[in-house]
């Protein structure tokens, strides 16, 4: 593409003019000249060239100012300028042209292999970031699409799972009362065909709690982080979690924590997601470990460990557990599935990564990343 390039050759003196302009048409460059700072502006604007080599010197208006007007205007900020300075004055011409908006200069008198290089790698240069220009482009619209489609997408799990709730409650409701009114004298399959409804009825309104849940976790731009002491939310996630610890005789060890760069209710909803987890696929002939430990990986960021010596989890479904309603399990487990789904998308949105590691039969350990707090004191993530 280079080779096509359009190049406008700018100076007053007609033999140097000439010998430069030849150099280029033979480099493969379509070439055009002018020896006049005015000629030099209204040719930008009737030939559009990809690169300009402007002499410093010209009769009419100063090379420097030539730059300088020519770069005044929004549409030719793309156009590489190349300013041509004497080797006697460069440092200040040199400053002054970079200064003036020139993305380079060569110093008279001007090898021919230089010229011809320069003006490539400039060309070069130029392509690269209209590319990275065009990606930044076609990035943001996609984000700006991407966050559309969640926030509708959002916004319909919400109405849906909220205008859901409603009716379902009615359903639940009135089957129970009807079950409890004809209690005795129903036949066994028909009392049996209730409880049926009944369940059902309670599954479906977990799973719309649930989805309800889903829907309102935060996105990462509306999370509000702050420095969050782990060793705290590990102490509020095995509160919550007492009572089935208690039963499950499960032995959950935490090591030292630190403080990481997040947002409180969610890191608590993760821990003990991922606790309750261990204790619903423990192995029941083993008594449950659970072990919590943290490292730090990098300056920037810490890693969480949640051990257990469960069940285990086959590598097949390592991706597809943390899709939501995703499940390994049964009826016989309670749950809906969307635990997992729940801890990426508060992980993410905190600027971490979940992942797990598993043995079938030996146990599983989940690790998630997050942000360290700044070390120089300022307030906000160590970047
Ligand atoms: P739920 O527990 O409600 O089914 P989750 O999203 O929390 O939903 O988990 C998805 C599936 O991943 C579970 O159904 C289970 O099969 C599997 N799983 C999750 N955690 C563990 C664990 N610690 N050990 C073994 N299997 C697990």
């Amino acid at each position: 593409m280079s080779e096509l390039a359009r190049i406008l050759n700018v100076d007053d003196h007609e033999v140097a003019r000439y010998a430069r302009s030849r150099v280029l048409a033979k480099a493969g460059f379509d070439v055009f000249d002018c020896g006049l700072g005015e000629e030099a502006l209204a040719m930008v604007a009737t030939h559009t060239p990809d690169l300009i080599l402007l002499d410093v010197h010209l009769p009419d208006i100063n090379g420097l100012e030539v730059c300088r007007r020519l770069k005044a205007v929004p549409e030719n900020a793309s156009v590489v300028v190349v300013q041509i300075t004497a080797s006697a004055l460069s440092p200040t011409h040199a400053t002054a042209a970079l200064n003036n908006g020139a993305d380079a200069y060569i110093t008279e008198p001007v090898d021919p292999d230089v010229l011809v290089a320069t003006v490539r790698a400039m060309l070069r240069l130029r392509s690269t970031e209209r590319e990275l220009a065009a990606a930044n482009k076609k990035l943001d619209s996609l984000n700006r699409e991407l966050q559309r489609s969640n926030d509708d997408l959002k916004q319909f799990a919400f109405i849906a799972s909220h205008d859901l709730q409603e009716p379902l409650r009615t359903i639940g409701t009135f089957v129970e009362l009807m079950q409890e009114s004809f209690r005795n004298r129903f036949q066994p399959d028909e009392e049996q065909c209730f409880t049926y409804v009944v369940e059902a009825a309670k599954r479906m309104r977990n799973l719309i709690d649930d989805l309800l849940v889903y829907s309102q976790v935060n996105r990462e731009s509306d999370v509000k982080p702050a420095p969050v002491d782990l060793g705290n939310v590990i102490k509020w996630a095995l509160d919550g979690l007492a009572e089935s610890i208690f039963e499950s005789n499960a032995n959950v060890v935490a090591g030292p924590l630190p403080v990481v760069w997040g947002e409180k209710g969610g890191l608590v909803h993760v821990f003990q997601n991922l606790i309750s987890n261990a204790i619903k696929y423990r192995r029941r002939e083993h008594s449950l470990q659970v072990r919590i430990s943290a490292e730090r990986r990098s300056p920037e960021e810490w890693l969480i460990q949640v051990q257990d010596n469960g069940i285990g989890i086959n590598r097949a479904y390592w991706d597809t557990i943390f899709v939501p309603f995703k499940r390994l399990h049964g009826r016989d487990v309670p749950g809906t599935g969307i635990g997992l789904a729940l801890c990426r998308r508060i992980i993410e949105a905190q600027g971490g990564r979940i992942w797990l590691d598993s043995t079938v039969g030996e146990g599983s350990t989940f690790f998630f990343t997050l942000p360290a707090v700044a070390s120089n004191g300022s307030l906000g993530p160590e970047r």
